[in-house]
């Protein structure tokens, strides 16, 4: 990719990048507002995993043989890649999962085991997605924990003094999204976790929201687990990364058993293998961990476009990148903000002042799903329903919202054609 010398990034060439955002969609040509879902990936992930089956594909860590050690190294290289990406200490730390969901349920099975007993709390938002609800559940169930809530203004802001109260030596975990798929809240998650760790409790953080829009960095966070979905980062589908402090890994023991993830095995007695490859069983996603690697590097690029010459680290591009990032989804996020708010009838949903780029809201005169087919049919894409965050829905009342969410190619044109769209839709059932 061409290194130039510009303070800001040409948005026509980031969506030349994407080749799905040339899609007609019913006649029209595609907006993509359904980021929090699943963003699109840019030719050089594409490219990268297609370059891997047709010219590098086989099993990783257990051949000699040419295409096995290359196909090894990417997949080595795209671990060290995300250890920059999270500014984890060591690679060791950067554990390659199916997913959120996944990365979730292994920490509630495995640390949560070893570490919660009956009569223990586990600390969790009002405005956190199943995925962060239900394997705590599950596991409260298994060993007679309790789940205690922590509540939420309805501006969709975390209540801390409430928070500060709720902690208690009897708080083990504390499981806090970073940013809200429902609501677009940035919760302040370093403060979070400081007071947890001085009633003694572990956080884990759900990232998936927070990955693609702003850059993480688990260290000066101090979490304990912090997760990552990768499609959501304009990586492929069916990969994710759980961080862990190694010494939380080392001492927690083994979640699926099989091949990769042992030392030796006998009859007798079976060995684990080190780090990262412990809690990693069976033939891993190769493909998808070498997209995952490939979409850091993708943003890695333009950050070193806007540093222009000067040939940034990994890091220094990607402190550029989402130095833009974040500067120019608040911009869109406060001309949608504005522009939507204009609309008789609709009520914006999660109005924290400190926001991501998501757009939820209700209209009075059609449901959610009225709204979403309306938009469709004007080839707009967004998501409406619950977004897997019932009880959001039910503390603010409402059966469900329509989402637009923004990714790193949405333009301004984007929200106007978003807005035009809902006052169609008033049009239709006003
Ligand atoms: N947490 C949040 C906040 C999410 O938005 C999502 C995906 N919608 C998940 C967890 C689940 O992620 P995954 O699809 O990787 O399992």
């Amino acid at each position: 990719m061409n290194v130039l010398t510009r303070k800001s990034l040409d948005i026509d060439a980031i969506r030349a990048d994407f080749p799905i955002l040339q899609t007609l969609v019913n006649g029209h040509q595609l907006v993509y507002l359904d980021n929090g879902a699943s963003s699109q990936k840019p030719l050089y992930v594409i490219d990268a995993m297609d370059t891997y089956w047709k010219q590098t594909n086989a099993n990783v860590h257990r051949g000699v043989h040419h295409l096995s050690q290359k196909a090894t190294q990417q997949f080595d290289a795209a671990r060290e890649t995300m250890r920059v990406f999270l500014n984890a200490s060591s690679s060791k730390e950067v554990i390659f999962t199916a997913g959120c969901t996944a990365s979730i349920n292994l920490v509630a099975q495995t640390w949560g085991r070893t570490n919660i007993q009956a009569g223990d709390e586990i600390l969790i938002s009002t405005m956190e997605h199943h995925s962060n609800i239900v394997p705590w559940q599950l596991l409260a169930d298994q060993v007679g924990a309790v789940i205690k809530v922590i509540p939420m203004t309805d501006a969709g802001e975390i209540e801390l003094d409430v928070y500060e109260k709720l902690l208690s030596d009897k708080t083990k975990l504390v499981g806090i999204v970073h940013v809200s798929n429902s609501l677009g809240t940035i919760n302040p998650v370093k403060e979070m976790i400081q007071l947890a760790h001085k009633a003694g409790a572990k956080v884990l953080v759900d990232g998936a929201q927070a990955a693609p829009h702003m850059r993480i960095d688990v260290q000066a966070l101090d979490a304990d687990f912090y997760v990552v979905s990768c499609h959501k980062m304009y990586a492929p589908t069916g990969i994710g990364v759980l961080y862990g402090k190694q010494q939380l890994l080392e001492a927690m023991p083994p979640y699926q058993g099989g091949g990769d993830m042992i030392y030796t095995v006998s009859f007798e007695k079976t060995t684990y293998a080190e780090l990262p490859y412990k809690f990693e069983a069976g033939t891993p996603n190769i493909a998808g961990v070498i997209g995952l690697g490939a979409s850091v590097e993708y943003l890695a690029t333009l950050g070193q476009q806007l540093l222009g010459d000067s040939e940034g680290s990994l890091s220094q591009n990607l402190d550029a990148c989402f130095g833009w990032i974040e500067e120019r989804e608040a911009e869109l996020l406060a001309y949608g903000t504005a522009a939507i708010s204009d609309i008789s009838g609709l009520k914006l949903t999660g109005t924290a002042a400190h926001k991501a780029g998501i757009l939820a809201f209700t209209l009075d005169c059609a449901h959610p799903h009225d709204v979403g087919t309306v938009l469709d049919n004007q080839g707009i894409a967004v998501r409406t329903g619950h977004h897997c965050c019932m009880p959001v829905m039910t503390r603010l009342g409402i059966p469900a919202t329509t989402r637009a969410s923004i990714g790193l190619y949405n333009t301004f044109e984007d929200i106007d054609d978003l807005v035009a769209g809902i006052k169609r839709v008033k049009e239709l059932f006003g």
